[in-house]
């Protein structure tokens, strides 16, 4: 089956090719500047990637060019868009209302809309991008898989805030979790290298990019996340600040006389990493102005390890057990040195780091010792191949629900 992954941001949609069967990406690319004059990237796989501008007024424009870009005579990779079976979009925000990847009909998507004050910057251009697939495909099925949905097993006592209960029950303030289709992907191919069943092993998966978060999961189910009812807490990541004493915010909007908006613009944009080193938030940029003696960006190396630390540490004990900590993301793929100083806490329970980590640079590797007691891996996240095939398992269910209802009468 030939599925298209879409992911939908404000003014940007990026997507993907896949074919089913052989797992194989056969075109990518991304649409940029949407709403402001149009920009698409686009490459077969094998081939350059070629960059042009197109008008993109709205996310409809974007599809269509993506549908056109996809079915060209000549660098396309589709003969027309009816070998397209099904689409698979990243959706943001759940809430408590999906648990799992769901086909996305109208009452579905009036359910998301309804969550949009969760993820006011998230949610709404999703439903866009939908909105605009369902107008072009109408007939083609559309599976949402939500960044939510991996964390919904957490029981209360991890996601309850401790904040009057009213507001859970009136607001859905709690903790949800993001990340979740990246943290499943790889807690099951760590289960897999392991060579056993997810229920049988504890694993902490440590999704380490520009956003940064952590999961526990226990049996195959997540019992503990680090990012919140947003994803502004838990670790501290590139520009967003991670847990801070709530106070902090009231603090810097008195002392600097801005509003609440500025200050949470402050909190996401140009905290983290950036903001203790004042030097980027890319870890290159940071592991470079450290070796150069620049003794802010090492100590935001150092924080962003020890929260890390903390964490792993917080859900060992959660768990009552590890029998893998796992690195995915932008960090956790390419950062031997983060690796090392985080794993290097863990020698008191059996954890040796192997040398080989040191030359790991997105490859899928365990890093620890054969005979560490407790296991340590690099495994690369794929969201697009996960929600690839959870589109695929959603479609040939619904196929076989409806087959069975037609023999049946
Ligand atoms: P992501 O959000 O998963 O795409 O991760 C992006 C982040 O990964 C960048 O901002 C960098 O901080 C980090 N990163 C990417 N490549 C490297 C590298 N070779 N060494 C250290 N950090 C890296």
């Amino acid at each position: 089956m030939k599925v298209l992954v879409i992911n939908c941001g404000s003014s940007s949609l990026k997507y993907q090719v896949i074919d089913s069967e052989t797992e194989h990406v056969l075109a990518k690319g991304l649409c940029e500047r949407i709403g402001i004059d149009g920009v698409l990237t686009y490459q077969p796989a094998g081939q350059d990637k070629i960059k042009y501008e197109a008008a993109m007024p709205a996310h409809r424009q974007a599809v269509e060019l993506v549908l056109k870009q996809l079915t060209d005579p000549q660098n396309g990779v589709l003969k027309s868009i009816d070998e397209i079976e099904a689409v698979g979009h990243r959706m943001v925000h759940g809430g408590e209302k999906f648990a799992c990847s769901t086909l996305l009909d109208e009452e579905v998507l009036q359910t998301v809309e309804d969550l949009n004050d969760l993820a006011p910057l998230h949610n709404p251009p999703t439903l866009v991008g939908v909105r605009a697939c369902k107008e072009i495909l109408p007939d083609t099925p559309m599976v949402g898989v939500f960044d939510t949905a991996f964390h919904q097993t957490m029981p209360a006592s991890a996601f309850i805030y401790a904040l009057p209960y009213e507001y859970y029950e009136k607001y859905g303030m709690r903790r949800y979790g993001f990340h979740g289709t990246s943290h499943k992907f790889v807690a099951q191919r760590t289960a897999e290298i392991m060579g056993k069943k997810p229920e049988d092993v504890k694993v902490i998966v440590c999704h380490l990019g520009n956003g940064a978060s952590i999961s526990a999961v226990d049996g195959g189910k997540c019992v503990e996340t680090s990012m919140g009812l947003t994803p502004l807490e838990g670790l501290i990541m590139g520009t967003r600040s991670g847990d801070i004493d709530p106070t902090c915010i009231e603090y810097i909007a008195h002392k600097e006389g801005i509003t609440l908006e500025d200050t949470m613009q402050i909190i996401n944009k140009k905290s983290g990493v950036l903001g203790i080193s004042g030097v980027s938030s890319d870890f290159r940029d940071l592991e470079a102005a450290a070796d150069e003696g620049n003794e802010r960006a090492q100590l935001a190396l150092d924080a962003f390890c020890h929260h890390v630390v903390k964490y792993i540490g917080s859900y060992i004990a959660v768990m009552n057990g590890v029998d893998a900590i796992v690195f995915t993301a932008g960090i956790g793929e390419n950062a031997p040195l983060v690796r090392k100083a985080v794993l290097g806490h863990f020698k008191y329970m059996g954890l040796e780091v192997d040398p080989i980590n040191d030359s790991i640079h997105g490859d899928e590797c365990m890093i620890s010792t054969a005979d560490s007691k407790v296991k340590a891996y690099v495994i690369p996240t794929n969201e697009e191949l996960a929600i690839c095939r959870d589109t695929v398992e959603i479609v040939t269910k619904k196929t076989i629900e409806d087959v069975v209802k037609k023999v049946l009468g």
